[in-house]
């Protein structure tokens, strides 16, 4: 069992999870975890290596070809919404783990995880409902009909930011599906995955449906990607990774689904409610420090009301309060982990360099250990400023301004990126036209930062390739069998195509 309050010597431990046992990893070697609060240790995790990926495959292996691969799809939908059932049970106590490891706020992984038993329902009713089709075809002595079987091994590959979230839009279809998942989460945040892969066994899954293997260093991620036993990568993070798992995956010919990173624009029109756009530009780019695929880093707004939108938003991000994830009061906690703090400090200095004008942030807090930095407003950028183009992943806003909505859309599109977008206006008209010129996955309007199971999500360009969420997530888990059943009893011409 996972353990979460350990004394102050004595540092929380977490093994590798494999064929429903947790393990040491087979070259004993451990790492610590940090808190980003306060920069220290607060956990020790396995260090996983290329064997104890292979023990991991040949577990998800064996499930699937044993016990798990003769379920029904009915009977995989009540492990699934058993499943959702222990998250519930636990949400308090995964959401703690989650705070720990990662840095992010009490007060929204409480709810996110909350959140998560509507996925594991959604496609317990996914998996009851999806069925082949009998296929009318112009040859009468056949009967053709379509199975979709599970596609096999699944690895599941996610980052830092939000571990369960972005582990369960993975797990959740693919479980649905009838595969087998060997999971890799992120080094700096291994806990709440193998916290999950322990209720996966309470739930009654078989040994070996659902793997983990933590490791320290891109070594253990690696060797899954490449590992010839894995049938389908589903893969979340940046886009260089995104990039190399895809090239591992064509080895293999192995099926990929990449998740990657953004540049979104909120585009702000000057018949909008300016409050209500405020607050969506702050909840855009500053929850979650910023520390999201689809954060709306960028604003383009109207010439006409954009001193008035910047004032609001600039007086509202002054007064976020900055400071122990864990708090209530707390509105925006730490960066998750050193490096990306190095990140974030570099592209403040990239925008000193560059001559942007730095509205607010810019900097470090004054009195928070960890790695804490300020919500951060960029105005007057150069068309070339690292801030317009490159993903940032920390609360650091780049304001763009527009005169009409040709402009708007093109600034929109300007980046290779595709993920997401807003739309923010009253003219009913204008909120269907942008939101179909612009190049990105999802486009909200007059919102900002909604999920739900039922939708799908997912990028275009260089934020990715495929759709998690909604009905037909599925079928990235599923290959599709076509069966031809001869009627008449009767032999062809065998040196013509039938
Ligand atoms: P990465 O994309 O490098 O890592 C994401 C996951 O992939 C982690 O589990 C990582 O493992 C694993 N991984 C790393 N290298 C490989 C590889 N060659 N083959 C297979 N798996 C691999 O993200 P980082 O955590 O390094 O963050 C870097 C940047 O990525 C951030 O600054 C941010 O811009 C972006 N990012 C985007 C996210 C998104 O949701 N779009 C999420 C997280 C980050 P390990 O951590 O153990 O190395």
């Amino acid at each position: 069992m996972t353990t979460l309050d350990a004394p102050d010597t004595l540092l929380a431990e977490f093994g590798l999870y494999l064929d429903g046992h947790s393990v040491p990893s087979e070259s004993g070697r451990t790492y610590e975890s940090f808190d980003p609060y306060t920069g220290e240790p607060w956990a020790r995790a396995a260090d996983g290596t290329a064997a104890d990926v292979d023990r991991a495959v040949a577990a998800a292996r064996a499930a699937l070809d044993g016990p798990w691969g003769a379920l029904t799809a009915p009977a995989r939908g009540e492990l699934l919404r058993r499943l959702g059932t222990l998250i519930a049970r636990d949400a308090d106590r995964l959401a703690e783990l989650e705070v720990r490891d990662g840095g992010k706020l009490m007060r929204e992984m409480a709810g996110q995880v909350r959140g998560l038993p509507a996925w594991y329902s959604y496609f317990a009713g996914v998996a009851e409902t999806t069925h082949g089709e009998v296929i009318p075809t112009d040859k009468s002595n056949y009967l053709v009909y379509t199975r979709h079987e599970p596609v096999g091994v699944v690895a599941a590959i996610t980052p830092w930011n939000s571990p369960l979230l972005l582990l369960t839009w993975k797990l959740a279809p693919a479980l649905a599906a009838g595969c087998t998942v060997v999971v890799k989460p992120s080094d700096y945040t291994p806990a709440s995955t193998v916290a999950l892969a322990e209720l996966v066994t309470e739930a009654g899954f078989p040994p070996g449906v659902v793997n983990v293997v933590t490791g320290w260093g891109a070594g253990a991620g690696q060797a899954l990607v490449a590992h010839p036993g894995v049938d389908k990568i589903a893969f979340t993070g940046s886009t260089a990774t995104g990039i190399a798992v895809a090239h591992a995956a064509a080895d293999n010919v192995a099926r990929v689904t990449l998740e990657l990173g953004g540049k979104s624009a909120q585009v702000v029109f000057p018949d909008a409610d300016l409050d209500a756009a405020a607050n969506g530009v702050v909840a855009g780019v500053f929850a979650a420090t910023g520390q999201t695929c689809l954060a709306g880093s960028r604003l383009l707004v109207h010439e006409s009301v954009a001193d008035e939108l910047v004032r609001r938003i600039v007086d509202r991000a002054e007064r976020i309060v900055v400071g122990d994830p864990k708090a209530p009061e707390t509105e925006m906690g730490p960066l998750s982990n050193d490096r990306q703090l190095e990140v974030v400090l570099g592209h403040f200095a990239a925008a000193r360099e560059q001559g942007v004008t730095i509205a607010c942030g810019g900097e470090q807090p004054d009195g928070l250990g960890g790695y804490f930095v300020r919500p951060t407003v960029l105005t007057d950028l150069p068309a070339d400023a690292r801030a317009l183009t490159e993903e940032i992943f920390g609360p650091v806003l780049a304001v763009s301004t527009f005169t009409d909505e040709d402009e708007a859309v093109e600034l929109a599109n300007s980046t290779p990126f595709g993920l997401a977008g807003s739309v923010w206006t009253k003219d009913v008209h204008r909120a269907h036209r942008v939101a179909a010129r612009l190049r990105a996955g999802t486009v909200w309007v007059n919102a900002y930062r909604t999920v739900a199971p039922q939708v799908p999500f997912g990028g275009v360009g260089l934020s990715g390739v495929g759709r998690e969420n909604g009905a037909d997530a599925i079928k990235d888990y599923t290959e599709t069998k076509a069966v031809w059943i001869e009627l008449s009893g009767l032999s062809r011409d065998p040196f013509t195509l039938g």
